[in-house]
């Protein structure tokens, strides 16, 4: 019988459904090929397997509690609520998850650098982190805008070692950022690997970051048959391009009983045309590797997109996800701006953890679904990161 997981395993090519693919310059197909077979050879490797394990619970601290959030339970009135606390995790977010076992596999390659992209600054540092852990050389792209924006993780990631480059094509954001990464990539192939950060860009990597990432899911549902002997009802996770979500939601995807809410980021509104909400009046296009939803005007043109958490703020999706959307089996919403920042601060006051900007949003859908469940049900949501970070960025925006 075919499940919704092996239905949204893609195919050789790397394709979910009519999404996925590798639409990538010849030069880069060859690299592409080389780190498909390393990593299935990784996979059947029980030694990589230990070694992932290894430095996913002594380094990065997992696994991460599955924690019962009882005042905020309590002051909404309905569904029982669960964190699951990305946000303890070393650099503050989930993202050191996919570092961990992406610089595993560039060692067995033997690569000797390592490059990424990044937009705010969060998947730089993993990258920085993992690089000076393992002693590999690191070049980190960053949009000139947001090397203004972040200083501070421009700085982390120099003290941890890395070049950081700033790009200065474009609108000087993460897209030019990505494409400075890949240029560099088909020039110094052969002793470096591209350490993608999210569920995103040519195949393998949208289905070798969300494996690294199922660690989440994995944790949740051995943790919550503990605790409530069930399975939840259900599961709320920020999609930016969407690598915590399929983290978590993976594992449940043959679960008929477990419904899966993504939520996007909804800037000032979707009227406004200032969002990221790529499943509200986005369309079909390829960008950067991969074919999906992306927010581009009627030439194809890839338009500008807004949102209060850099996490969330990019114009494409993952392709795993617009499959995921097709098959009605996880629905998808959005947070504006305003929600996720009232929710920042409510997850504050009643619960003593200061989440990530992006988990916010996610923190936002709950407070708008759990009064209207029974209280007999169970919901779990992915707190992907730390808000220390955002602090400064939300100081400036709401008055205490
Ligand atoms: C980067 C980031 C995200 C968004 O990335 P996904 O690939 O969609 O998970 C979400 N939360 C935090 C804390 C992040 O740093």
């Amino acid at each position: 019988m075919s499940s919704v997981a092996s239905t949204t395993t893609p195919d050789a090519q790397g394709h979910f459904g009519p999404y996925g693919g590798r639409f990538v310059p010849e030069t880069l197909v060859h690299p592409l090929q080389e780190l498909e077979e390393e990593y299935l050879r990784s996979q059947d490797d029980p030694e990589f397997q230990r070694e992932f394990q290894y430095y996913l619970r002594e380094f990065c601290g997992r696994p991460t509690p599955l924690y019962f959030a009882e005042r905020l339970t309590k002051e909404l009135n309905g569904a029982k609520i669960y964190l699951k606390r990305e946000d303890l995790l070393h650099t503050g977010a989930h993202k050191i998850n996919n570092c961990i076992g992406q610089i595993l596999l560039a060692k067995r390659m033997g690569k000797t650098r390592i490059i990424a992209e990044t937009g705010a600054g969060q998947h730089g540092v993993a990258t920085a982190t993992v690089a000076a852990m393992f002693g590999l050389k690191c070049v980190i792209y960053m949009g000139a805008v947001d090397c203004d924006r972040q200083a501070l993780n421009v700085y982390r990631m120099k003290m941890l070692g890395a070049d950081v480059v700033p790009v200065t094509a474009g609108q000087k954001t993460l897209k030019e950022a990505i494409n400075e990464a890949m240029r560099d990539w088909v020039t110094n192939v052969r002793t470096t690997h591209y350490i993608l950060g999210t569920v995103y860009g040519a195949h393998p990597y949208p289905v070798m970051v969300r494996n690294f990432q199922r660690i989440i899911g994995d944790e949740a549902r051995r943790q919550i048959l503990e605790k409530e002997e069930r399975l939840p009802d259900l599961l709320i996770a920020c999609v930016g391009g969407g690598s915590n979500a399929m983290g978590l939601f993976y594992p449940f995807l043959n679960d008929s009983s477990v419904r899966m809410v993504g939520v996007e980021a909804g800037g000032e509104g979707i009227i406004s045309g200032k969002h990221a909400a790529r499943f509200q009046g986005g369309s079909l296009g390829v960008l950067q590797g991969t074919r999906s939803f992306l927010l581009q005007d009627e030439d194809g043109q890839i338009q500008l997109t807004h949102s209060v958490s850099a996490g969330l703020d990019y114009a494409a999706v993952g392709p795993e996800h617009a499959w995921l959307r097709d098959l009605k089996r996880v629905e998808y919403s959005y947070a504006t701006d305003e929600e996720a920042l009232h929710a920042f601060i409510r997850l504050a006051r009643l619960e003593g953890i200061i989440p990530a900007l992006e988990s916010a949003h996610a923190v936002a859908e709950v407070i708008k679904r759990a009064p209207e469940l029974p209280t007999d049900r169970l919901i779990i949501v992915n707190l992907s990161g730390r808000g220390d970070k955002d602090v400064e960025q939300v100081a400036g925006k709401v008055k205490l």
